[in-house]
């Protein structure tokens, strides 16, 4: 049986299944199977999970008919580390999260070209931030 691995994505494609090198997004969900399709719309290739998603089941057979994006996932892969150390190290402020995130990945300059930019990728930063954090009080009673 073979493992699936998933790569978290910023909230608005969540996470992706990652498979020989390229990227599914879930398709639709039944009581027996998950379906992941390509992230490339025009491509018809497949795979079936278990419903725990935790398991690669079969896939549909159909060959990708593009090629792998390699610095896609890289991105994705910076997105994800990014969140991570976000959730991990409340502590330490965005701008620097960003900028040890960055430094920690050696990405290729096609791959950095493609990494958003601190002012493009702060509000996602502060929101994840705002989720960890516990919301401030807002009257003298919930203080007490
Ligand atoms: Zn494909």
């Amino acid at each position: 049986m073979e493992q699936a691995a998933f790569l978290q994505g910023r909230a608005k494609d969540g996470k992706c299944l990652l498979r020989d090198g390229y990227l599914f997004r879930i398709g639709k969900r039944t009581p027996k199977k998950s379906y992941y399709t390509c992230l490339v719309s025009k491509c018809s290739s497949t795979v079936c999970l278990d419903p725990d998603e935790k398991m690669v089941l079969s896939s549909n057979g159909i060959e990708h008919n593009h090629a792998a994006n390699p610095s896609e996932i890289e991105v994705r892969k910076f997105h994800q580390k990014l969140r991570q150390n976000i959730l991990d190290q409340p502590n330490t402020a965005i701008p620097q999260l960003y900028k040890e995130t960055l430094s920690s990945i050696h990405a290729s300059s096609e791959v950095l070209s493609q990494i958003p930019t601190f002012s493009g990728i702060k509000n996602y930063m502060y929101k994840v931030r705002a989720s960890v954090r516990p919301p401030l009080p807002k009257t003298m009673e919930e203080l007490q």
